[in-house]
């Protein structure tokens, strides 16, 4: 499967596989046509740029200019592993694939069917989560097919559920100050031992990177967040049967359901987009996400995405 998948992006063709964090849609970073087929399959408008998922640190500079003694030590350190690092673009990335800026993010992603591939492709390949743009990013090849189910010749390679299960860090080392752009599991206490100060996005009103607009990995019926000491009256109220992904909680009972969370963060992270795909098919009419008590860390780029499902 791993030689199929290389020989159709050879060809041009698109293939969904996984990564640690979500899976993706991969093509040929160089290949302008398969990028555009990227973009057209998920509805992804033109300027949201994709990560180029690289082998190791010689494949980053072969795509890259300027991957200097900083982004050496993060890769050393968090390579393979869910950070994107920003930098500007050599032309073996074609502009189309990251909105036609003049950087590329880059990432060696941390899971054995990516590695592989990327291996026997020989050179980057970009890629975006494998979902209808704007809606759950996918954690299993279940996943994949449901969001691509009209498309019949889809490879979709299975590896299995996500270990990770919420998209990368996304940190710019193209301007002056480095820059996180999009929170992961990658945070400020991480880096900045590394590489200095960093400075953290305004995370409501950010617009430093594109395609992290407010409302984002939503699902398709209404959902809002909810603080923990207000959902028995919000339940009280609510005049539609409601979906509840909480934790350990007796409030919640029929009509409603519960979709119940690991307390843990990286637990939470794993269950957080397949929890979001159950309240879709629960034939429910609303989703309430239940806002964790827990602040820092990964916690960080857990609320935002809650923020972005629920926007
Ligand atoms: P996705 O593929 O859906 O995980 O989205 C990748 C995200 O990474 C984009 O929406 C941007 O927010 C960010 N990103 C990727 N490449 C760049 C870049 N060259 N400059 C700034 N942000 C980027
Ligand atoms: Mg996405």
């Amino acid at each position: 499967m791993i030689e199929e998948a290389a020989r159709l992006l050879k060809t041009g063709k698109c293939v969904a596989m996984p990564t640690e964090t979500v899976y993706g849609l991969f093509c040929d970073s160089g290949n302008e046509q398969a990028l555009a087929a990227v973009y057209a399959m998920k509805g992804r408008p033109a300027s949201n740029p994709l990560i180029a998922h690289v082998l190791d640190v010689a494949m980053a500079k072969r795509t890259t200019f300027g991957f200097d003694a900083r982004a050496e030590k993060l890769a050393a350190k968090f390579w393979p592993g869910p950070l994107a690092i920003v930098l500007p673009r050599r032309p073996e990335i074609a502009a189309v694939g990251v909105g036609g800026r003049g950087t590329v993010a880059v990432r060696a992603p941390a899971h054995p069917v990516a590695l592989a591939v990327l291996e026997a492709f020989g050179s980057a390949l970009s890629a975006p989560s494998a979902n209808r743009s704007g809606h759950i990013s996918p954690t299993t090849p279940q996943h994949v097919a449901e969001e691509f189910k009209d498309i019949d010749d889809l490879l979709i390679l299975d590896g299995g559920a996500c270990s990770f299960g919420i998209e990368s860090t996304v940190l710019d080392l193209s301007r002056a100050r480095p820059m996180v752009l999009r929170p992961g599991a990658i945070g400020e206490h991480d880096l900045s031992p590394i590489i200095g100060a960093v400075t953290m996005p305004h995370l409501t009103k950010q617009d430093a990177s594109p395609g992290t607009m407010a409302k984002h990995y939503a699902p398709s019926l209404p959902c809002e967040s909810v603080k923990a000491d207000t959902l028995t009256r919000r339940l009280f109220n609510q005049t539609v049967r409601t979906v509840v992904i909480g934790f350990a909680t007796d409030e919640v009972s029929a009509p409603h359901i519960k979709v119940e969370m690991p307390c843990e963060a990286q637990a939470y992270a794993q269950r957080f987009y397949a929890a979001l795909r159950e309240a879709e098919r629960s034939g429910a009419s609303a989703v309430f996400i239940v806002i964790p008590q827990e602040r820092g860390g990964l916690w960080v780029a857990l609320h935002d995405r809650i923020r972005r499902a629920s926007a």
